[in-house]
């Protein structure tokens, strides 16, 4: 189903230094990348539908785009050739070109042809002069000084040469994707079947939404959450719901998700000294590194893969804490899950924003801090949202971006410039 992966002791030993009990975010990135691979399976879907798909296949353009030189302006068309350089040009104009509607015949000396935008670039003419810098009097058009030659025509083939590469394989396919496919009359595109991902989550102490709380209980959000980004990320969300912490539903559940899931993701169980059976049964199923993280929030995290018989799938340990889930969703298993997606555009880029108050920060960890980032005066500025616990979920739902404070980073005065990662962009 998926291609086999490496395996997860040689992407460990790729890293440096490598110790799971203090690990650099750079270095758990690069062994969860060593071990995601694109899932195999191709789909062919009508254009619309591959909205938020990855192209499959290298798209190759069957077509010019445009097919004919034609105009980008309203004004008429002429042989630049034909213009004097420093004086007004006199021509006649001896038809119409339209949209949709060439003119027929060819243009010869002395002569012009009344143009549209987009209308084809009439025979004998290369050049469009604009409407706002003529004078017309019936068919004696008056051309100014001063026009160039080969202006205002857009090339045959300008936006997608035929032959030439128009998509790359492993393309995200956006609204200007679809569109650009559209311009080239293709009907239907061959996508990567979507990861799929198994989640549930783990803890006595969870109750699935529309219950009564009992004592001690809390409601289970991180599958809503969860949720909420794989779908956004274009997976195959498959929701396992609550499980119990004890062995038999664990083993159970582990192995049902493995069988079925290109990944697994789990939360809660993997915090040190807990009296979970998570971790145990991670290590029983698969091949499980548990590593604390040199981050904050988020940093007990278990990665590896989980089996059922001959399927694995890669497994996500995530802590339990619901900031903690959503914060090393973002910055781990989004790019393992794009990459297993088939797309090469992971990359967030980070802006500099400045700080609006002073921030504590221990040099020898990445701490992802929830920010409001807004325009003051011109200048781009980042507060944060309030208290920073990875129990405090609200944080996340006031904050529009992450605060990155970089792992060799210090305190923060207010004003200094920080790195800024948005939550959202164009829809
Ligand atoms: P754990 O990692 O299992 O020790 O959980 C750490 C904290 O996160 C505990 O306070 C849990 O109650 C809380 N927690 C764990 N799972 C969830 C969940 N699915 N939804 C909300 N809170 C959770
Ligand atoms: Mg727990």
């Amino acid at each position: 189903m998926s291609t086999p992966l490496a395996s997860l002791a040689d992407a460990v030993s790729c890293v440096s230094d490598y110790d799971p009990d203090a690990l650099p975010v750079a270095d758990a990135r690069r062994v969860i990348g060593a071990l995601a691979r694109p899932v195999e399976g191709v789909e062919t879907l009508a254009v619309r539908d591959a909205l938020g798909r990855v192209l499959a296949e290298e798209l190759v353009s069957p077509i010019n785009v445009p097919q004919h030189d034609n105009s980008a302006m309203d004004g008429w068309a002429l042989l630049g050739a034909g213009l004097n350089p420093d004086a007004e040009t006199v021509l006649t104009e001896i038809g119409t070109a339209l949209a949709g509607g060439a003119f027929a015949g060819t243009v010869g000396k002395g002569e012009c042809v009344r143009i549209m935008t987009g209308a084809v670039i009439p025979r004998g003419t290369d050049t469009v002069v604009p409407q706002e810098s003529v004078q017309a009097q019936g068919k004696r058009i008056v051309f100014p000084a001063g026009q160039k030659p080969g202006q205002h025509r857009r090339l045959a083939g300008e936006d997608l040469a035929q032959g030439k590469p128009a998509l790359a394989a492993g393309t995200w396919l956006r609204p200007a994707e679809l569109g650009l496919v559209a311009s080239l009359g293709i009907a239907q595109l061959a996508v990567r079947r979507r990861p799929k991902v198994a989640f549930f989550s783990t803890g006595n102490e969870l109750r699935p939404v529309g219950q009564p709380l009992g004592n001690g209980e809390v409601y289970d959000s991180n599958r809503y959450t969860l949720w909420g980004m794989l779908e956004r990320l274009g997976c195959e969300a498959i929701d396992m719901g609550v499980v119990r912490d004890e062995p038999a539903l664990i083993e159970a559940a582990f192995r049902g998700a493995a069988a079925r899931a290109d990944a697994v993701i789990t939360t809660g169980g993997v915090s040190v000294g807990e009296a979970d059976y998570t971790k145990a049964m991670m290590a029983r199923l698969g091949e499980v590194a548990f590593w604390t993280l040199a981050m904050r929030p988020g940093r007990p995290m278990a990665f590896g893969r989980v089996s059922d018989g001959e399927k694995s799938a890669l497994l996500f340990g995530l802590p339990g804490n619901p900031v903690a889930v959503m914060v090393t969703f973002y910055f781990f298993v989004r790019g393992a899950l794009l990459a297993m997606a088939g797309r090469k555009d992971d990359e967030l880029p980070l802006l500099r924003a400045r700080a609006a108050s002073a921030m504590k920060k221990k040099p020898g960890r990445t701490e992802y801090l929830r920010g409001i980032l807004a325009n003051q005066g011109g200048e781009w500025r980042v507060r944060l949202t309030g208290p920073q616990g990875s129990g405090i979920l609200s944080s996340m739902a006031q904050a529009n971006c992450f605060v990155v404070l970089r792992h060799e980073q210090g305190n923060v005065a207010a004003g200094d410039l920080v790195d800024v990662l948005l939550m959202d962009g164009l829809v």
